[in-house]
């Protein structure tokens, strides 16, 4: 079984390396931030409880959050493995799912960290709003979303390199090149 996290801020390409990745090793693909937009598209009682937090910009918290991923992750019990997107977030999340993954005699093989500057990711998610429009892409939102990851997510890395589990990955290039970098931690973790 392979269970691996893919980490960045917003714009760095994790959207986009996961569909490859699921592809390549039959991963089943949890992303928080689809699973969310999922609930407020349908208007579900999870999707208005978060639908204002997310516009903002900031984070759901946990405890919400982590029941959300621990369901979804039992929807699949005979998964070849599981591909965190978006997730863990905070430094509570990477212990509650440490403490889930534990439960169910399972483990996060590796953390693959797509490293790309602050002034890339503005670009990015800019030419990403000509094409798909998101409410938290505005520019009040979009730094809501920088701050949160700068003031909390950032500290999951240590948390996982403290396990050696963090891999980091150049996350600027072409996004094959970025898939094989990608590849090649996967490789030596499995
Ligand atoms: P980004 O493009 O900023 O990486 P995502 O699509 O992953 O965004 O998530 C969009 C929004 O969903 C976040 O700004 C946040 O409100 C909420 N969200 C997603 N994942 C989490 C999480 N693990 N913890 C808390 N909130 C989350």
């Amino acid at each position: 079984m392979l269970n691996m996290i893919i980490f960045g801020p917003p714009g760095a390409g994790k959207g986009t390396q996961s569909q490859k990745l699921i592809e390549k090793y039959g991963l089943v693909h949890i992303s928080t931030g689809d699973l969310f937009r999922w609930h407020t598209r349908n208007n579900t009682p999870l999707g208005k409880k978060v639908n204002d937090i997310m516009a903002s910009g900031a984070l759901v918290p946990d405890e919400i959050t982590i029941a959300m991923l621990e369901e979804e992750v039992q929807k699949t019990p005979n998964a070849a493995g599981f591909l965190f997107d978006g997730f863990p977030r905070t430094v509570a999340q990477a212990e509650a799912l440490d403490a889930f993954m534990t439960r169910r005699s399972m483990t996060v093989n590796c953390v693959v960290a797509l490293d790309v500057p602050e002034e890339e990711l503005r670009q990015r998610i800019a030419k990403r709003k000509e094409i798909e429009k998101r409410a938290d892409d505005e520019e009040e939102k979009l730094n809501k979303r920088i701050a949160e990851y700068f003031s909390k997510t950032v500290h999951v890395l240590p948390y996982y390199e403290r396990q050696g589990k963090l891999y980091t990955v150049n996350g600027i290039g072409a996004i094959d090149e970025i898939f094989q970098a990608i590849c090649a931690v996967v490789e030596k973790v499995t």
